[in-house]
């Protein structure tokens, strides 16, 4: 190890050279105070290699570390890594594993967002309507109850928030309340990114923790998931599915002069949209100015709120209130926004949405990461990390590293094709056809499963018209917005053919093509079909200019980095383990351009090549 290991509480009695490098890279950069970007592939062993250097800086200096991550799921590993720091150096770190209050409430639960469950608890809370939050709580001191469920809590050490959320619907107590009474104590906090980075809810969650972002090392895991995420907190729509809603709403309780009022806010909404016109900006003012005749702005949001407060006395939440509240966004800033009117179709039908969509995620990130002790980015796809700097708003302070991957180079193939493009003015079907015969003779090569993604279903099912003759695998089709049990069936029956082999043609934005795992080398083969790249819709076009004007780099910023992204994420599914063995194929001519090739990680060695078939044999008759 590259350093003393009490320096770097790492938790295994092994470290990997490229994990030391790691580890060493976050220890002197927490030391100085700075922040870093960690690009890690998969296997390396990230958490081990950051959580132990940051809880040692953290204990000996009185800080706290956030650990963020964007899934619950991924908590169960920092807990683990904790425990074994806690044995192997005869430690006690207090860690607290917190969720959104809104999975862990025992009083109700089918919520359709968090702003409406967070409207429903206070609204509880403030009517002493929840008798759990009476049973935790009285006169803003802890009951004896909830002070008993704490020292249980304290006594067993590192729990999880399911297990915590269990202990005290046994006692009938608020568990989030409980949660946040054990932060207060903890050296680790993991928690989701909204936490730290969603600022209605940040302030409230930090004060509660008795926490200071000065006094703090945030670690964000899987990071290249951090500016959609935020940029998703920050946006608010309204649709006439919300009004429609919120009208059946008002008839219900026979607010007439609410109903009216909703009415009048969804006629100025339908106004605002041209015949024929699928979507265009519009301004803050076009939309009030078009209310003005209803009331004062402020009024209308304050008559609905109120009437909202009035329907989840009866009901959990209220399609009026989620109108109040995207009017009170509406009138936000502009800058880092864009507001758009645009028609679209869901399964439910035809609909036309207001959005005030948030371009600029640094608008939420850039205060915390730069207040912060040190902030500690990582993921496997975290390239160009210049990208991630900038968007993110770190400034000078900030470290970019770029790692090897861990598992051993000959497993992997990777390869770049200039043999077709899925650029919108070569689509036609000659180019779909020499796409599908191209997979097709790679994939009835493969020894095993193969996995083609492609930019849309559209694109998909144009060449599987000529893939499909032409596969000797059974071909298996990933459908639009597939659930979670739909997904995990197809993927036990893909996983069947493992031996005589089948292919999965899904798309990168899809159920397939991020998150999922295909484990025990399920996968032999992933081949991405052209850039991901969507034709550029006005909110896409909004960012273009924004990162334009603020970096001069718009079109890679806005456009083409993040949809390399998601391929490199895609191609990601395929070596998962240090004995997968796989090829990588980029089947497009724009992947050979430098401005791209540089975005691959460097130990890929991708090669440039038209013989895929003879590179293909080569890699698998070895
Ligand atoms: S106070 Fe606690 S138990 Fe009550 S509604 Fe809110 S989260 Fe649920």
């Amino acid at each position: 190890m590259g350093q003393d290991s009490k320096d770097s509480l790492f938790p295994h009695e092994r470290v990997r050279e490229e994990q030391d490098l790691l580890m060493s890279d976050v220890s002197q950069a927490i030391a100085s105070g700075r922040s870093i970007i960690c690009h890690a592939p998969t296997g390396l062993g990230k958490t081990a290699a950051v959580l132990g250097p940051a809880l040692a800086y953290a204990i000996k200096n009185g800080l706290t570390v956030f650990f963020l991550t964007p899934r619950h799921t991924q908590h169960r590993i920092v807990l683990e890594t904790t425990r074994l720091i806690n044995e192997r150096y005869r430690l006690s770190i207090k860690s607290v594993d917190i969720i959104g209050k809104r999975w862990m409430c025992p009083a109700v639960a089918g919520f359709t967002s968090s702003a409406a469950f967070a409207d429903f608890c206070r609204s509880q809370r403030e009517e002493g309507k929840c008798e759990y939050y009476s049973k935790t709580l009285s006169k803003g001191k802890l009951s004896l109850e909830a002070r008993l469920v704490l020292k249980q809590l304290k006594n067993l050490g590192n729990v999880h928030a399911e297990q915590v959320a269990e202990l005290c619907s046994n006692s009938d107590i608020c568990s989030y309340e409980i949660l946040l009474r054990l932060a207060k104590s903890a050296t680790l906090v993991v928690a989701d990114y909204y936490h730290i980075f969603n600022p209605s809810v940040s302030a409230s969650f930090l004060s509660k923790t008795d926490k200071d972002i000065s006094q703090s090392i945030i670690i964000v895991d899987e990071a290249h998931n951090l500016p959609g995420r935020v940029r998703e907190l920050l946006t608010e729509r309204l649709s006439t599915f919300m009004i429609g809603r919120a009208v059946k709403e008002a008839k219900r309780a026979g607010y007439r002069e609410t109903l009216k009022l909703v009415k009048s806010i969804g006629n100025a909404l339908l106004s605002l949209l041209p015949e024929n016109v699928p979507e265009c900006i519009i301004n803050r003012d076009e939309f009030i100015s078009r209310l003005s005749g209803l009331n004062d702005y402020k009024d209308i949001i304050s008559n609905l709120r109120d009437i909202a407060e009035e329907v989840i006395k009866s009901q959990k939440e209220s399609s009026i209130g989620a109108i109040a509240r995207f009017l009170e966004v509406w009138a936000g800033p502009d800058e880092g926004f864009v507001r758009i009117i645009s028609r679209g179709r869901s399964r439910f039908g035809e609909f036309t949405a207001l959005s005030y969509n948030c371009l600029d995620p640094a608008l939420a990130t850039q205060g915390v990461l730069r207040e912060a002790h040190s902030a500690v980015m990582m993921s496997g796809t975290l390239l160009p990390t210049e990208l991630y700097r900038d968007i993110l708003g770190f400034g000078e302070g900030v470290d970019e590293k770029v790692y090897k991957s861990p598992f051993p180079k000959k497993n992997r193939l990777a390869l770049v094709l200039p043999l077709a493009t899925t650029r919108y003015k070569a689509r036609n079907p000659r180019e779909f056809e020499r796409i599908a015969l191209i997979c097709a003779s790679i994939v009835n090569f493969v020894p095993g499963n193969s996995a083609v993604f492609f930019p849309s279903y559209y694109l998909r099912d144009q060449v599987n018209r000529f893939f499909s003759p032409n596969s000797e695998k059974t071909v298996f089709l990933e459908q639009p917005g597939m659930d979670k049990a739909e997904r995990a069936d197809m993927l036990s029956r893909f996983a069947g053919y493992a031996k005589q082999g089948a292919v999965l043609l899904g798309v990168v934005s899809g159920s397939f093509g991020e998150g999922v795992d295909f484990a025990n080398n399920l996968l032999k083969c992933v081949v991405i079909v052209g850039l991901p790249l969507q034709q550029p819709d006005l909110q896409t076009k909004a960012l273009i200019d924004y990162y334009d004007k603020k970096f001069s780099k718009g079109w890679d910023y806005g456009y083409v980095f993040p949809a390399f992204n998601k391929a490199l994420q895609s191609a990601g599914r395929c070596i998962r383990s240090e004995t997968d063995r796989g090829v990588l194929v980029f089947l497009d001519e724009r992947y050979a351009w430098p401005n791209y090739k540089r975005c691959f990680p460097p130990d890929w060695n991708i090669k440039i090549t038209r013989d895929y078939q003879g590179e293909v044999k080569g890699f698998f008759n070895t």
